[in-house]
């Protein structure tokens, strides 16, 4: 961590030839740096623990105490201190053994007053920057705009080369309330990018038998190149087969098994839409999770499993992935260690602050209404004070979401009309 003094730097120089102590100074003096030299290494260590330098330029071979010795004792004494070793005497081994105590930089002597400077400058850019007191937030919102005008941009030049629009039909089967406002914001986000939408109604008391024929027709209809299934479905309708019975090509959700198990594979396919909304999202802050530890609560079918067949994908380079559910013994064990933490759960409140480790990036999956309130499944004060970057309830996966279900269906589309899927499905990533 940098610690400045007065807007300076510090820089200790420990080395008991006296000119080499007032040579480092004078140049990084003049360079704005703050600098203290000591002649000894004792002397160095106790300087260190008062000043708690940013920088320390050690050298190897003085009277007393060897530099490596003082090396070893650096971090007890300041922790974010950053040394490099300076010395006369250099040799591989003793660079491999400075590097593997955990210096910073090994310069052998003599030396020019730029390789001090680039030395401590490289040094300083290494250093972490001081943690933010609270998590920076993951905005959905702007994710979801900036997907929305990229598919709006694609669709505008493909109707143009192909004369042909993307449409998506959703079916409901019987009147849900619930459904009538999914159907209007799925219209609105439709239309908004170049989609044609339409809702076919049927009947509350439609015969599984009718509603596969129903879909078997719009399998064949050219004119529908996506088709989602509103949700709940009467009793006498089995959800399984009719996802089903869509077209792997036309089910924009990704549900289907056929896209479930070509995900499974890492072939090309739809892949569910909130599972691609969470990948989204970590890419958008330009995190890797390359090696990264990411532990995902829930393992639900629409979200959880694909989600960790995504986060298992070499296309993402493969994170360390756990997946905890409902039977996982100490959630907090799990939770604790992870650099990424997906929590798609469904219950408010399930993970506390002191279920975070320090620095984790949080995304929240869950939607859950409180006292009029929508929240998530992570207690959000608490979470923002350990997390370095976390999704808000509401604004955080929910529209990016959303924007997935269009993506979706323009990529439906285009294997309609032919693009390579190889090409096209490189896991739907920029
Ligand atoms: P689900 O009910 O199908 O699955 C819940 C999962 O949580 C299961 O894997 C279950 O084992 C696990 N679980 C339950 N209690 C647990 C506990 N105490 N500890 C650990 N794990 C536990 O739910 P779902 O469809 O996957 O949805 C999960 C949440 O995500 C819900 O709140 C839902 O509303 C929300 N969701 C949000 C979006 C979005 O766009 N933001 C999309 C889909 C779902």
């Amino acid at each position: 961590m940098i610690t400045e003094r007065n807007g300076q730097t510090m820089v200790l120089v420990i080395d008991d030839d006296e000119s080499m102590c007032e040579g480092c100074c004078q140049t990084l003096e003049a360079e704005g740096y703050r600098t203290d030299a000591a002649r000894d290494a004792r002397r160095g260590l106790k300087r260190i623990s008062e000043l708690k330098p940013d920088v320390v330029l050690l050298d190897l071979k003085m009277p007393g105490m060897p530099g490596m010795d003082v090396l070893k004792e650096i971090p007890a004494v300041a922790p974010g201190t950053a040394t490099i070793i300076m010395t006369g005497y250099g040799t591989a081994q003793s660079r491999a053994e400075a590097m593997n105590i955990g210096a910073r930089g090994y310069l052998e002597k003599p030396l020019t007053p730029e390789q001090i400077l680039e030395a401590v400058e490289s040094s300083l850019a290494a250093l972490p920057s001081e943690p933010q007191a609270t998590a920076q937030l993951i905005d959905g919102k702007a994710v979801a705009a900036r997907v929305r005008k990229g598919i709006e941009e694609e669709i505008g030049s493909l109707k143009k080369k192909h004369g042909t629009s993307p449409s998506l039909l959703a079916i409901q089967v019987g009147e849900d309330p619930a459904s009538a406002s999914y159907l209007k914001s799925q219209r609105k986000g439709c239309e908004a990018v170049g989609i044609d939408y339409g809702v076919e109604k049927l009947p509350r008391e439609i015969s599984e038998e009718e509603l596969v024929r129903f879909i078997e027709e719009k399998n064949r209809n050219e004119g529908v190149t996506g088709m989602i299934l509103q949700m709940p479905l009467p009793e006498q309708i089995h959800a399984d087969r009719i996802q089903e019975t869509i077209a792997a090509a036309k089910d924009v959700e990704g549900v289907s098994p056929e896209n479930m198990g070509r995900l499974m594979y890492g072939w090309p396919g739809i892949v569910p839409c909130t599972a691609l909304a969470v990948m989204e999202l970590i890419s958008s802050t330009n995190t890797s999770i390359k090696g990264k530890v990411v532990t995902l609560v829930g393992h639900s079918s629409l979200v959880g499993k694909p989600l960790a067949m995504l986060l298992l994908s070499s296309a993402f380079d493969s994170a360390t992935t756990t997946v905890c559910h409902i039977a996982t013994r100490n959630l907090a064990e799990h939770t604790r260690g992870a650099d990424i933490l997906i929590v798609a759960v469904g219950k408010p409140g399930l993970v506390t602050g002191e279920m975070i480790g320090e620095g984790a990036m949080v995304i929240d999956v869950g939607i859950n209404r409180v006292e009029g309130k929508l929240v998530g499944d992570v207690v959000f004060e608490e979470a923002e004070e350990k997390a370095s970057l976390i999704t808000p309830v509401p604004g955080g996966v929910g529209p990016v979401t959303t924007a997935m279900l269009l993506r979706n269906t323009v990529m439906a589309w285009k294997m309609q009309l032919g693009f390579d899927p190889m090409e096209e499905f490189k896991w739907t990533m920029e």
